[in-house]
């Protein structure tokens, strides 16, 4: 396996974070050690571990261990909200035992705002909220928080935990959970805040350089799909239509040249054959071929994205829902991302321009070479070659391990049902009813307690109602969205 081995002499620091629960149990042991190498020796230590092994609290005790005495920060990014949940237990039975470790949770900005009838998420949120703060028009950004900032610092909070507070005090949450990240030794948040542009403005606001961070990625398996996530685009001629009827009563002429270039896309797509790829210069020049004007001065695609773009924050400053940042931004991508990216166009009248980040690297490979250490971890990192390679981590700096499950083999038996499925398609009455009686079974033959996972709680639901209406001989708990 390509990677480099860890030197056995590396100076470890003191191990002022203790272990947080009663022994490092079986497999753990190892990891720790490769944990705590990785981040004193700088390196990424990508760790394929097994379900079940205690993948949270290794990272979190050899991450912290470390940026306690280096004055580093560590960032734990996860996509889930029960992980978030996890991290932050984890940290409270670390200050039960030893320090007290300054920690922020945090989610998305919008999931966080304390604003009525705030755009629920993407770019028209981020606009709203610019707009609201840079106006000083909302009342919960401008408040003093500095007390509300003090007080959740004493404790580790849950965000939700942290949201109410905030709430409580009429100040913006999000805020203050950045005020005091500046101030926190561990930030547990999303991927999004490190791999994507958000970092230009979060490492900046915590006064915190790539180089301050040592990384815990959780289920890192996901974050490939994750990083291509951020440069993804769509435009059909429908988008363009809708955008130009928004625009009507924003800015005439942007509407008037969206239809243009409507009517252009529209004649492209009709006379394209098939899907293909697409050349950069083709969308260009149906957007130019669309500006033209019958015996005017047309304006040019850079000086019409930036009436659009205007147009688009001016829908936001008079609080009208809009596309038109989003589609704004489709312009912008196309013209100036290049490097991974690929274009395509489909024809017809559900045609579109489109184009895909096909190599995440891209956007990684600079946050890894930058950043202290990290450690990538997830039961899924295989083969971690693969993954190094796909971020783009520096086959030098890369330390490629797989650890052995620490459950005994005959706990680990694997059966598969033939007759039931959570297929979509098959989804009906007889299929929960038949779930439902395979776990009821189960139930009633295993001696101890038993965990049933779904797909959706709306399959969850489904068997719930009816193991509870057959009265299976255990006490049945159920997690609910919330
Ligand atoms: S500053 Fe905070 S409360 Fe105000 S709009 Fe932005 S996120 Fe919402």
């Amino acid at each position: 396996m390509e990677g480099v081995e860890l030197r056995p002499d590396v100076r470890l620091p003191s191990g002022s974070v203790p272990w947080p629960f009663d022994r490092v149990r079986d497999g753990q042991s190892d990891f720790l050690l490769d944990a705590r190498r990785t981040v004193a020796e700088g390196m990424h230590l990508l760790a394929h571990a097994p379900t079940g092994i205690g993948k949270t609290a290794v990272a979190l005790v050899a991450a912290l261990d470390y940026a306690l005495v280096e004055d580093k920060l560590v960032l734990f990014l996860t996509s889930r909200q029960s992980h978030h949940r996890i991290a932050i237990e984890t940290v409270r039975r670390i200050e039960a035992k030893g320090p007290r470790i300054p920690t922020i949770d945090l989610i998305a900005k919008h999931s966080m705002c304390l604003q009525e009838g705030a755009p629920s998420h993407g770019r028209a949120f981020q606009e709203f909220c610019d707009f609201k703060v840079k106006s000083r028009t909302c009342a919960f950004f401008t408040r003093d928080n500095s007390a509300v900032v003090a007080a959740v610092l004493q404790r580790t909070l849950h965000v939700q935990e942290l949201v109410r507070a905030s709430g409580a005090c009429r100040v913006c949450p999000h805020r203050v959970a950045m005020d005091a990240a500046a101030k926190s030794r561990l930030v547990v948040c999303d991927y999004n805040y490190v791999f994507s542009e958000i970092r230009e403005r979060f490492l900046p606001r915590l006064g915190r350089s790539l180089d301050d961070l040592v990384l815990i990625v959780d289920e890192a398996h996901n974050l490939p799909d994750r990083i291509r996530a951020h440069l993804v685009g769509d435009l059909a001629v429908m988008d363009l239509l809708k955008a130009a009827k928004e625009a009507r009563s924003i800015d005439g002429e942007v509407a008037h040249e969206l239809l243009g270039i409507a009517k252009s896309m529209e004649r492209f797509l009709t006379a394209l054959p098939s899907e293909r790829i697409a050349r950069k210069d083709e969308f260009l020049d149906v957007v130019e071929a669309g500006l033209q004007r019958k015996g005017g001065e047309a304006r040019g695609y850079t000086a019409f994205v930036e009436g659009l773009a205007f147009a688009g924050e001016d829908a936001v400053r008079r609080g009208i829902p809009s596309h038109l940042p989003e589609v704004a931004d489709f312009f912008v991508r196309w013209r100036d991302q290049d490097e991974g990216i690929l274009r395509l166009v489909v024809p017809g009248p559900d045609g579109k321009f489109a184009f895909r980040l096909l190599d995440p690297s891209v956007l990684s490979r600079s946050v890894f070479d930058g950043i202290h250490a990290s450690i990538l971890m997830s039961g899924t990192l295989f083969p971690a070659e693969m993954y190094a390679d796909l971020l783009g981590i520096a086959t030098r700096r890369r330390v490629l391990r797989t650890y052995a499950s620490p459950f005994p083999r005959e706990n680990r038996l694997l059966l598969v049902s033939p007759h039931v499925t959570t297929l979509f398609v098959k989804r009906g009455k007889e299929m929960h009813d038949a779930i439902a009686r395979e776990i009821g079974g189960i139930a009633a033959a295993v001696p101890g307690n038993l965990a049933a996972f779904f797909p959706s709680y709306e399959l969850l639901g489904e068997a719930h109602r009816r193991l509870r209406a057959a009265h299976v001989p255990k006490q049945i708990l159920v997690e609910r969205p919330e």
